[in-house]
């Protein structure tokens, strides 16, 4: 099978250094790719907004299966575009990506569909007096504001009292990077309690968890400062105990399943469900259409399937013939970021020491680039190194042993990733 794979962060890395694991990969080509997923197929410059050439790429070089790593593509229907020039392609429609690209849609489905998430109202552009007014009414702080759109994580504000309800309705109206998404505001009961995800593989009609993983959003050591990409995660969260994760299954995957398919836009592909583990359970945060990025680098290794087998079996609907099969070790990945993130920062600092990693620890590429033969820094989150162990407690040893060895001026990581797992643990 020759395969395309469209992105080109740490989560491509990962996901092209475990298609690259398969017997059955023909050529891999990465569009545009980073210097780390060069080492596992060909990078091509191809526009992943430009569906039209997409398409001739595939015909050119007999492409027999698109798999499409971020979420802006596929909310931009290029799954629908691809299948209609009969294309197979891995990943939701444009239809059921809406779980992520709307969160009005995302909020409706879920009461439709009796899925456990916070309580909400609905507002568009001109009515921001009556959404504050909403927020006077309730008088119940922190409470939560979301643009219903894409907005790269920017588009939420959890405010503590009025005055910054004010304040971020004033942002969400007048931000010019913020406008589009915010054409329709979402106001959110907060939800207390810990935040995982949950990975789940859906073929339309069946559906596997694939593994569950905990990320850290903000810059700072203890969760502080402010938020991020994402500084690292860990695999699997402890907090995620067999009793919630029977809960996850029958009271928010499969409502989540047989929804879509009532709604006429059954889900295929990878969704990322980010979950608060609250006092009465666990409720959907959020849904995301594709693999969560830096939580791909953790959630595949561990993986003992063809991810390509699982790909190819999701285009043609028969997960049912396959069970997923874990190695049963602990991840944790530490990212690498520039100093300065995430707000402004240097480029092209040179990185020195990949080469001495060991050989069960990982390196995954982000932010990064060649210059003549050097690779060097081109981004805020420059790469991610990924350890493994038989415990939580040795997973994240392994992975800072191996954080240690690589060296670029100006270098960030969080020296707690992992810590709020063995907390709990202990
Ligand atoms: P991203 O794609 O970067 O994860 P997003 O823009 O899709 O972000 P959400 O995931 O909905 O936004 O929210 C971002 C973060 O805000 C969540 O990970 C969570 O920490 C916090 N958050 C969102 N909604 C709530 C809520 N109702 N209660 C408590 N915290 C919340």
């Amino acid at each position: 099978y020759n395969v395309l794979l469209i992105g080109s962060g740490g989560r491509e890395h990962a996901i092209a250094w475990k298609l690259n694991q398969s017997p059955n990969l023909g050529t891999l080509y990465i569009a545009p790719g980073n210097p780390g997923t060069a080492e596992l197929g060909m990078n091509v410059n191809l526009n992943s907004n430009d569906f039209a050439s997409v398409v001739d790429f595939c015909k050119d070089h007999s492409i027999d299966l698109v798999a499409v790593g971020p979420e802006a593509p596929l909310v931009n229907g290029i799954v629908d575009y691809l299948e209609k020039e009969g294309v197979p392609v891995f990943g939701p429609t444009k239809a059921a990506a809406l779980l992520e690209g709307s969160k009005q849609f995302a909020k409706e489905f879920m009461v439709k569909y009796e899925v456990p998430t916070a309580d909400y109202a609905v507002f568009s552009s001109d009515e921001f007096d009556d959404a504050l007014k909403f927020v006077q009414s309730k008088e119940s702080y922190p409470i939560v504001l979301k643009a219903d759109g894409l907005a790269a994580g920017k588009g939420v504000f959890i405010c503590d009292s009025e005055e910054e309800v004010i304040k971020r309705l004033d942002t969400l109206k007048n931000d010019k990077n913020l406008q589009d998404a915010a054409s329709k505001l979402v106001v959110e009961e907060f939800m207390e309690g810990e935040e995982a995800s949950v990975f789940v593989i859906a073929d339309g009609h069946t559906s596997h968890i694939l593994h569950n993983a905990q990320d850290h959003k903000r810059i700072g050591e203890g969760d502080t400062g402010l938020n991020t990409g994402g500084m690292g995660a860990y695999s699997p969260a402890p907090v995620l105990t067999d009793e919630i994760l029977d809960k996850v299954k029958n009271e928010i995957i499969e409502r989540t399943i047989t929804g879509m398919q009532l709604e006429e836009a059954a889900y295929h592909g990878i969704l990322y469900i980010g979950l608060m583990i609250t006092e009465s359970g666990p409720k959907v945060v959020e849904y995301n259409c594709r693999f969560g990025d830096p939580e791909c680098q953790v959630i595949l290794p561990p993986l003992e399937n063809d991810l390509l087998t699982l790909m190819i079996a999701t285009t043609e609907q028969r997960l049912d013939e396959i069970s997923i099969q874990l190695d049963g070790d602990y991840r944790c990945g530490v990212v690498l970021a520039s100093d300065g993130y995430p707000g402004s920062y240097p480029k092209g600092k040179e990185i020195t020491g990949i080469e001495s990693i060991d050989d069960d620890a990982i390196v995954f590429q982000a932010g990064t680039k060649l210059d003549s033969d050097s690779l060097v820094t081109n981004g805020g989150r420059v790469l991610s190194v990924v350890g493994k162990g038989n415990t939580l407690d040795k997973a994240i040893s392994h992975a800072y042993k191996n954080v240690e060895k690589i060296h670029f001026e100006g270098c960030y990581f969080r020296k707690d990733i992992g810590h709020k797992g063995l907390k709990r643990i202990s």
